[in-house]
């Protein structure tokens, strides 16, 4: 009933006067942040800057170190405070050089790139006979004589959905299939990109190596080509190829959590917390996997932070270290910050692409639904619905969701995401201007709103302990 009065009085006006948490002075507050928002474009020129002048930034390489350089330099030129770079140690992995072709029945060519944590083959290569299997319940069914010695195929093609599930559902051959065909004796492992892209550009990814690295090689094709093994596996004839791989680990590395803050005016050790992450895979310049996320929360943050009166709250943005090759940032920052956890009222995370965003998902306390229907109704005019109480929080703040803080999720739809996430082809001119003003819209429109509210947001069941801080 609450819920039904709020939306009926938020439906008729933005500004209309709401009993309830939020004052009328502060819906006004976010009506016109969101209007800035639109016509604001320090979200792109940090995208600009940090995918031209940094680059690819995979964990613990030279360009991740310039990366963490970058963005303490940019945060305290936008008028961020407390700008800091707290240490995290990264594994950090080499991609060198994979090759891969077609030794028979017809040879030729594959385009194919090593997945995260792949270990390298010897440097004559190896050739082998493939196996084709759709999945891992299927490996799981083939007698170990039919795999031992051959290269594990996997061919499942990953569904293209609004949002992300049919990535959700591919995934876990890229990160369990080669250790899996290696238990069966496999001495290598193929995939079909966990990706849509219709072009020659394979989509990487990190393995699991929770136990250590999976002890054969693991490599991507590129759609295409993954096509190409099965029109010649459809002969009947035996297909042989041939892979070469310097891929290597190379023990570990300092990377850094960059923080910024927009200090509260009131409720000062209260955090309203707004991650991405500074890490991007090495193929392509990592635009929208994260520089997107990082302009995003980076604009949003600051419009709030010039606004006449700082927020009650704190709103700290995050750009984490490392998410690509093992969260080492997320699980650094919930192992330094367990003890103050209670003080992170609510965390929001723009890690998914830039495209559009249609919905707004919360868990939160079930009283303190109706002020994210009241975030909702200023971020209806942008295309943005109401999509219930589950969300996730994003890969980053996952750990300090299990500890119990609430998250708000904005969905975008990631059909277009999934063509270039982890390839080559993840590069500026794939960012659309005015889709990245409607993110950074919403999240200074939430960001100012959580951090305005009267009240938190209620704590989510504790559901792990907190991880070992890792240095
Ligand atoms: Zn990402």
């Amino acid at each position: 009933m609450t819920h039904l009065l709020l939306f009926i009085a938020l439906a008729a006006g933005p500004v209309a006067a709401v009993a309830g948490p939020l004052a009328p002075a502060a819906l006004a507050e976010a009506h016109a942040l969101r209007e800035q928002a639109l016509a604001d474009d320090t979200a792109l020129d940090l995208v600009r800057s940090l995918t031209t002048e940094v680059g690819p930034r995979p964990a613990g390489s030279p360009a991740d170190a310039r990366a963490v350089a970058w963005a303490i330099t940019r945060l305290k030129s936008l008028g961020f405070v407390n700008v800091r770079a707290e240490p995290v140690t990264v594994p950090r992995w080499v991609r060198g050089e994979a090759r891969a072709e077609i030794v028979a029945p017809w040879p030729q060519p594959l385009v194919v790139a090593s997945l995260g944590g792949s270990i390298g083959t010897a440097p004559a290569g190896l050739e082998a006979e493939i196996v084709p299997v759709t999945n891992l319940a299927e490996l799981a069914r083939q007698p170990p004589e039919r795999i031992a010695g051959r290269i594990v195929f996997f061919t499942g093609r990953m569904e293209r959905t609004r949002d992300g599930a049919g990535y959700g559902r591919a995934v876990a051959v890229r990160s369990h299939g080669a250790t899996e065909a290696a238990k069966l004796g496999a001495v290598a492992m193929v995939m079909r990109s966990s990706g849509t892209s219709a072009t020659r550009t394979p989509h990487t990814g990190a393995m699991s190596v929770a136990n250590g690295p999976p002890p054969i090689p693991a490599l991507a094709l590129a759609n295409p080509d993954a096509d190409m093994l099965e029109r010649q596996l459809a002969s009947g004839l035996p297909v042989r190829i041939r892979l070469s791989s310097t891929a290597a680990w190379d023990g570990e590395a300092q990377s850094a959590n960059v923080i910024g803050e927009i200090p509260g005016r009131e409720l000062r050790d209260e955090i309203v917390l707004l991650g991405a992450h500074l890490d991007s895979w090495d193929l392509g310049t990592g635009a929208h996997d994260d520089a997107a996320g990082v302009g995003i929360v980076t604009a949003a943050a600051r419009l709030v932070g010039g606004l006449r009166q700082h927020p009650r709250r704190t709103i700290r943005v995050v750009l984490f270290a490392n998410e690509e090759f093992g969260l080492s940032g997320a699980k650094a920052y919930a192992a330094s910050y367990a003890s103050t956890l209670d003080r992170h009222v609510v965390g929001l995370e723009s890690d998914s692409g830039a495209f559009q965003p249609y919905g707004l998902a919360a868990r939160v306390g079930p009283d303190r639904l109706p002020l994210v229907r009241a975030m909702q109704a200023l971020l209806e005019p942008l295309g943005i619905a109401y999509l219930g109480a589950e969300a996730s929080g994003g890969a980053d703040l996952g750990p300090l969701r299990e500890l119990g803080m609430p998250v708000i999720d904005l969905r975008s739809d990631v059909t277009p995401y999934f063509d270039l996430h982890h390839t080559a082809d993840d590069t500026f001119d794939k960012v659309d201007p005015a889709l990245l003003r409607r993110h950074v819209a919403a999240f200074a429109v939430i960001a100012w709103l959580a951090a305005e509210a009267e009240g938190g947001f209620g704590r989510l069941p504790v559901t792990a302990a907190a991880p070992a801080v890792s240095r």
